[in-house]
C-alpha cells in the first residue's frame, strides 16, 4: 500500500471527525444562547455525573445508584424537552456522521470500513477527476430530446426509441446489481452517441451505494498491466490497484480497442474477463468499435467471452456533441 495515500485518508477522518466536533460545538452554543434554562440544564446534568462516578468509587449501596441513574434519567428527559419546546428536533445536539457505520472512524474491528475502500479507490485510480464529472451527470440530467426521433433507415429504429430500450437494459443492470445473473453490458457504437455520460451515470449510482466501482481506459488498464507485470519493482500501490481490477465490484472499462493488441493484452484481457465472470464480478465495456472491428482485434477467446456473457447494445445516430 502507498504510505502516503494511506496516511492521506487517515488524515482525511481526523480533519472529518474535527469538522463534525466543531459543528456540533457550534450547535451546543447556539442551542445555549437561544434556549433559556439550558446552560443551567446541562451544568446540573455535568455535576451529577461527577457525583455519580464519585459515589460510585465508594461503593455504596444498590438504592442510591439507582436513585442517582433515575434523576441522571429524569434531566436528560427535561433536556430533550427543553429542545423540543424550542423548536428543535431531539437529536440535534447529537453527533453528525459522514458514515454511520463507522462513526467517520474509517475502520470496524480493525478491519477497513466501506466509506475507506471508497476512499482508497477514488485515490487510488485518480478518480477525483471523474467524481466531478459525476457531480453533473446523472441519470436525472439524461436528455432524450437529443435523440432524433427519425426512423434510421438501416436501423429499423429511431435514435431516441433506441436509446429509450438501452436506458431499460440500463435500469435493469443497476436494479439487479447485487443478484448473481451473469448481467453485463457491451456499449459499441461511434463516439458521440453518449456512451461514456451512461457509463458516468452507472458508475455514480452505484458508487453512492458504497460499490467499489473502477472505471479505465482499455489503454491504462493494459498499461498498468504491464508495468505490474514486466517491471522489477512494482510499488505496493501498484500491486493493490491490480488486485482491485480482479476484485472490485463493478469494473468499466472505457474504449476497448484504442489499446495496442498484442497476445500479452489479449490474454491479460481475457484473464481479467474470465476471472470476473467466474466470480459473478459485473463488467461494463464500451467501445467505439462495432461487433465485426471487434472480432478482428481480438482472438477468439477474448471475443467469444465477450460476445456470450455480455448483453450487447448499440449506440447510433448522429454525434451528440455536434448537435449540442
Ligand atoms: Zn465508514
Amino acid at each position: 500500500m502507498n504510505n502516503n495515500i494511506y496516511k492521506q485518508i487517515i488524515r482525511d477522518y481526523e480533519n472529518l471527525r474535527n469538522k463534525n466536533l466543531i459543528e456540533q460545538k457550534n450547535r451546543y452554543l447556539e442551542v445555549e444562547e437561544k434556549v433559556k434554562g439550558f446552560s443551567e440544564l446541562e451544568n446540573e446534568i455535568k455535576q451529577k455525573v461527577i457525583e455519580t462516578a464519585l459515589l460510585q468509587i465508594k461503593n455504596p449501596d444498590k438504592n442510591t445508584v439507582k436513585k442517582l441513574t433515575s434523576e441522571l434519567e429524569r434531566l436528560e428527559k427535561d433536556k430533550e424537552e427543553l429542545l423540543i419546546k424550542a423548536g428543535y428536533k431531539k437529536d440535534y445536539l447529537d453527533m453528525r456522521y459522514s458514515c454511520k457505520i463507522c462513526k467517520d472512524q474509517g475502520f470496524i474491528d480493525q478491519k477497513r470500513c466501506k466509506c475507506f475502500n471508497k476512499r482508497l479507490t477514488l485515490k487510488l485510480f485518480d478518480q477525483s477527476g471523474i467524481s466531478h464529472v459525476l457531480e453533473r451527470e446523472n441519470f436525472k440530467s439524461f436528455n432524450y430530446e437529443a435523440f432524433s426521433d427519425q426512423i434510421d433507415a438501416k436501423e429499423g429504429m429511431s435514435p431516441r426509441q433506441n436509446i429509450r430500450d438501452i436506458m431499460k437494459v440500463v435500469e435493469l443492470f443497476i436494479k439487479t446489481f447485487d443478484k448473481k445473473n451473469d448481467m453485463n453490458l457491451l456499449f459499441y457504437g461511434k463516439p458521440g452517441l453518449g456512451k461514456t455520460f451512461i457509463s458516468n451515470c452507472i458508475a455514480k449510482y452505484l458508487m453512492e451505494k458504497n460499490k467499489q466501482v473502477i472505471y479505465m481506459t482499455a489503454f491504462s488498464m493494459v498499461k498498468h498491466m504491464e508495468d505490474v507485470k514486466f517491471s522489477k519493482n512494482v510499488s505496493e500501490d501498484a500491486k493493490y490497484k491490480y488486485d482491485l481490477l480482479y476484485g472490485c465490484d463493478l469494473l468499466i472499462v472505457d474504449d476497448l480497442g484504442v489499446e495496442l493488441s498484442t497476445s500479452f493484452t489479449n490474454s491479460e484481457i481475457f484473464n481479467l474477463i474470465n476471472s470476473r465472470l467466474l466470480r459473478g464480478k459485473k463488467n461494463l465495456i464500451s467501445t467505439n468499435l462495432d461487433i465485426k472491428d471487434l472480432s478482428n482485434t481480438y482472438t477468439d477467446r477474448v471475443f467469444s467471452r465477450v460476445y456470450q456473457k455480455f448483453t450487447a447494445l448499440k449506440f447510433f445516430g448522429k454525434d451528440l456533441r455536434t448537435i449540442l
